[in-house]
């Protein structure tokens, strides 16, 4: 493999200015494999290469991957068990048995013969709701 690295080409270094490994651009080089003076592209300072990997390139940029993941991942992982969950600890109320003719608010918490427990999420319209139910949000028929 031939090193993809020259004149123009983006590389990361340890910027001095910066004290960060940041994308450098290449303006001269030592050899055909290692870059002499590279240009922070961050503070524009052209200085000596330094190479980031031979310090803490791996571990700094792990750590940034890491907690990316982490921050971003915590809001989209709450699943429907979770929601589910929650709303049940947060119902005061005595469970409804559900059936098509009864009559279901908001907040109700009702037991279903066949999904089991769950809380009204939202009226759809006079003879629908939306229930959270552990495993999936379901819409069922009432006042029938
Ligand atoms: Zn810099």
């Amino acid at each position: 493999m031939s090193a993809a690295i020259g004149v123009g080409k983006e590389i990361l270094s340890n910027c001095s200015k910066c004290k960060l490994i940041l994308a450098h651009i290449i303006v001269t080089m030592k050899s055909l494999t290692s870059p002499d003076k590279v240009m922070c592209k961050t503070c524009k300072s052209t200085q000596s290469f330094k190479d980031p990997s031979a310090k803490k390139k791996k571990t700094s940029v792990a750590k940034v991957i890491k907690t990316a993941r982490s921050s971003s991942g915590k809001k989209s992982t709450e699943t429907v068990g979770e929601m589910w969950t929650k709303a049940l600890n947060k119902a005061s109320q005595e469970f409804k048995d559900y059936t098509i003719k009864g009559s279901f608010q908001m907040g109700d918490v009702i037991n279903h013969p066949t999904f089991g427990q769950g809380i009204v999420e939202k009226l759809i319209d006079d003879n629908k709701i939306e229930v959270l139910f552990q495993d999936d949000f379901r819409t069922l028929m009432h006042k029938k």
